[in-house]
């Protein structure tokens, strides 16, 4: 068992211990996952693989990034050895998590391995509408505490920033709670969290109508998102037991109107969220399980990134979405974990990428560009996910002297030292 990286370990005003300039080498192999295309299938020998290599970092970012052995030609720079065998890749950039959230789905998913259908088990008061009353009736330390805890989880196993939503409130007071404790949460430790409005999760009990709820979100919730400085991300689940296609287009162009940049939950069990997504200019689609290929060529045509969840598949015991098929259609695939407590348990980012690399025939390259630039695109942050001069060093190794070994091991080698902005996390 790794240990666990303390919150009081990881100031958020930590890069000002990190101003001095080092060098850190030699690795093995360092894949850059610089000047690859944002969209499209990727060959693992288009990937930049510099050998015995280092990175300088200075105040948090890296300066120069090449052969080790010339670059420790400056002796004025204090050097942080790497003891045996390391490949270096960029720190992963998880683009879609629900891990602000109360309470435990355990008894639902006991029930689901037994046979029960996801009805029956919202009929026995399991299911979404459980997690929120769970997460509304939390005080603020309970939700801060399981968030954080699934936080440094995700940031000891690569990832070095993540988005979260809020979806589990529901309600003025909640949805705010929830984004409130994630921008706090966000003050308080390194790691980076982006986080994003998903009011238009489910339609909670207190209301009758879609419209109506989507109407109050827009009219009651979303300014004092804006008021607040909360996000700037909005999103919406589309689907049969969700939202309507008709609902979440009137619904989304109203919120990019107020200045929202957007994401759909989209074609996880039924086509539409793709095509919305297309139409109203969203950033993602994620999902896709259910896509055909008009939908992927909608995305696609309209400059959409695909962003998989092979987390939910797992969870729920369903195909992965069509990933070699998005890819060759010309999409930019991005893979996210959906780390939920409800269809995706897991929350382990890289064991569900190697699993659905192995399914869909996906690249070494096409996976962790999937899980490093393609997704810091989506969320706005071109500072990272790719290693070269000028962004910021969140950076992981892996304690192996070959690159191919990480998806071989399917997610059981995990990153042995983890930097955030130039700062070392030792597993
Ligand atoms: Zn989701």
């Amino acid at each position: 068992m790794r240990g666990m990286i303390l919150p009081e370990n990881l100031p958020k005003d930590f890069h000002l211990m990190c101003k001095q300039m080092k060098l850190i080498g030699p690795f093995s192999q360092i894949l850059t996952m610089d000047n690859l295309p944002y969209k499209g299938p990727i060959q693992d020998a288009s990937m930049h693989l510099i050998r015995n290599a280092g990175v300088i970092i200075e105040d948090g970012c890296i300066t120069d990034i090449g052969d080790f052995d010339v670059l420790s030609t400056n002796k004025k720079i204090t050097v942080e050895e790497i003891p045996g065998p390391s490949v270096l890749l960029p720190g992963f950039v998880d683009a879609h998590t629900h891990i602000c959230f109360a309470g435990s789905r355990a008894a639902d998913y006991a029930k689901k391995i037994q046979g029960k259908t996801y009805q029956e088990i919202l009929a026995e008061g399991g299911g979404i509408h459980y997690t929120v009353e769970q997460t509304r009736k939390a005080n603020l330390e309970t939700l801060k505490q399981g968030t954080e805890k699934r936080i440094l989880r995700h940031f000891s196993s690569g990832v070095t920033t993540m988005e979260i939503k809020s979806g589990y409130g529901l309600s003025v007071v909640d949805e705010l709670k929830m984004l409130e404790l994630i921008s706090m949460l966000n003050e308080e430790i390194a790691v980076d969290l982006v986080p994003t409005c998903l009011a238009a999760h489910v339609r909670p009990k207190e209301f009758d109508h879609n419209t109506d709820y989507l109407d109050f979100i827009l009219a009651d919730i979303l300014p004092e998102v804006i008021r607040k400085n909360l996000s700037g991300r909005v999103d919406i689940f589309v689907e049969d037991n969700a939202f309507k296609p008709e609902e979440a287009e009137r619904f989304l162009m109203q919120a990019k109107h107020m200045g929202f940049s957007l994401t759909v939950h989209a074609d996880q069990f039924t086509t539409g969220g793709a095509i919305v997504a297309a139409k109203t200019g969203a950033v993602s689609a994620d999902h896709l399980e259910s896509s055909k290929d008009r939908d992927i060529k909608a995305l696609v045509d309209n400059d959409v990134a695909a962003a998989v969840l092979p987390g939910a598949s797992l969870g729920l015991a369903m195909p992965f979405a069509p990933a070699r098929r998005i890819l060759d259609a010309g999409a930019g695939l991005v893979i996210a974990s959906d780390w939920n407590p409800g269809s995706a348990p897991m929350g382990d980012l890289l064991t569900q990428a190697a699993l659905l690399s192995n399914f869909e025939k996906l690249s070494f390259a096409e996976t962790m560009a999937g899980m490093t630039c393609r997704a810091a695109k989506v969320l706005g942050m071109e500072d990272r996910g790719i290693l070269s001069s000028g962004k910021l060093a969140d950076m992981i190794a892996f304690p192996t002297d070959d690159y191919r070994e990480i998806l071989y091991h399917q997610g059981m080698m995990k990153p042995e030292m983890v930097w955030k902005r130039g700062v070392i996390y030792n597993n």
